[in-house]
């Protein structure tokens, strides 16, 4: 048996599934995880030695490439000086002021250590700041994993949600209305019928967790509007759209500017760390100042701060975003083009260092499109690409990443790899 199989035999006995966060299980894929024991630049290398082209970039956040040098040194510099002190660091100071430099829409922020935090936090900031209890949410986004944002609604019920997930309080997801992403029409309604009970619209304004799907511009214009008109807050869940998709995240690219903004991911450089921020009537909300509590023991960790620090300053670097976003698009185009070759039904998209698959006919722009995609041939793909030592994300509603660290020559072998998985794909 490989190391990879003994361990995960083992990692079963005490963890549940043998996994810290589901999606790691493979279970919509099938087979069995890899378990890492390194990553440097583009590569990851499992326990049994084997080397990958890493597309996930641990869901993320690695928009550098693996283990780099800078964020490794700053790491180091900053654990050697203590881990935690669970009390204010210049450094924190550093990375507030660094977030709202780059995101205008930030006049305040507040720094956590996960998106399902910061997410969650601005929710309740939401609700105590308009007085209201009502949420819109839309179908396939993925907010993390607080109770109120576990939900999606039942075919055609607009105004009650239901739990996606056991445990979820009825009376929670009450609250929360869940529409379809892109759905101008629905979006009217509701605020139409209910915009005086909602508190905010939270949207992945570039949705990353159904596979890769866009916003047309009249959404993105209908949310500012819908919110404004109604006194409802927008809040932006950039947790991880927030510097991958360009450097001003997803609102520079759409010139929107949202009352709230949840960051994550890239802004903690592979360490726990997490934000959100905005406007500073409504961040004057939140304890010490104002009514609405939000806490946490190692909320701007020093070590992570310094993680975050590093890789802001070295995606600040001339040119970095139109590279990756360049390099990105190489990659789409390039497997289109394998497809093409061998006739497979499949398509492709990028934005900055995002890039969505799939295997149908015309690039899906919301989650029941998302959803007639061919999920066997994508599985096919993903273990002939695995087996030829290609990482992509273990799942089609995934979106993959591009770090700076994918070259030419990394490109080409994932070409190469993909000649032989659509290859089989087709026999
Ligand atoms: N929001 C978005 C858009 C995400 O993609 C994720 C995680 O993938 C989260 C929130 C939750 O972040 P975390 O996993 O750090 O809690």
């Amino acid at each position: 048996m490989s190391h990879n199989n003994a361990l995960f035999a083992r990692a079963r006995h005490h963890i549940p599934g043998g996994v810290n966060s589901p999606v790691r299980a493979f279970g919509s894929v099938g087979g069995t995880p890899r378990f890492f024991a390194r990553g440097e630049g583009a590569y990851v290398w499992d326990v049994d030695g084997q080397r990958y082209i890493d597309y996930v970039g641990s869901w993320g956040p690695l928009i550098l490439g693996h283990a780099h040098p800078a964020v490794l040194e700053a790491v180091m510099r900053a654990a050697r000086n203590g881990l935690s002190f669970g009390a204010p660091t210049a450094a924190e100071v550093d990375l507030a002021d660094l977030l709202c430099e780059r995101v205008p829409s930030m006049q305040q922020v507040r720094l956590v250590s996960s998106g399902t935090e910061a997410t969650m936090s601005a929710i309740r900031l939401a609700r105590g700041h308009t007085g209201r209890d009502k949420l819109v949410k839309f179908e396939g986004c993925y907010h993390g994993h607080a109770d109120s944002l576990l939900v999606k609604a039942g075919s055609g019920l607009l105004t009650f949600g239901n739990p996606s997930s056991a445990g979820v309080p009825a009376a929670v997801a009450a609250d929360t209305i869940v529409l379809p992403y892109n759905d101008v029409a629905a979006l009217e309604t509701v605020f139409h019928e209910q915009g005086d009970q909602i508190a905010a619209i939270i949207v992945e304004p570039i949705a990353g967790n159904m596979n890769l799907i866009q916003p047309s511009p009249a959404f993105i214009t209908a949310m500012r509007t819908l919110t404004e008109a109604h006194g409802a807050l927008l809040i932006y869940d950039e947790v991880m759209t927030g510097f991958r998709v360009g450097p001003q995240c997803a609102q520079g690219l759409h010139g929107v500017s949202p009352d709230l903004t949840c960051l994550g991911k890239v802004v903690g450089g592979g360490m726990p760390l997490a934000a959100f921020g905005g406007r500073a009537d409504v961040m004057a909300k939140l304890a010490p100042l104002g009514p609405v509590y939000q806490a946490g023991t190692l909320s701007g960790n020093p070590v992570a701060v310094a993680a975050g620090i590093a890789t802001l300053q070295e995606i600040d670097g001339p040119g970095f975003f139109e590279n990756l976003e360049q390099q990105t698009a190489n990659l789409v185009e390039g497997l289109r083009k394998e497809a093409a070759k061998q006739s497979v039904s499949f398509c492709t998209q990028s934005i900055g260092g995002m890039f969505g698959i799939y295997f149908s006919k015309a690039i899906p722009t919301g989650f029941a499109e998302v959803m007639t995609s061919d999920r066997d041939n994508f599985n096919l793909f993903f273990h002939a690409m695995l087996e030829q030592g290609i990482y992509l994300a273990p799942s089609a509603f995934e979106a993959g990443f591009v770090s700076a660290c994918h070259g030419s020559a990394e490109l080409e072998t994932t070409f190469v790899a993909a000649r032989r998985a659509f290859n089989q794909i087709q026999q």
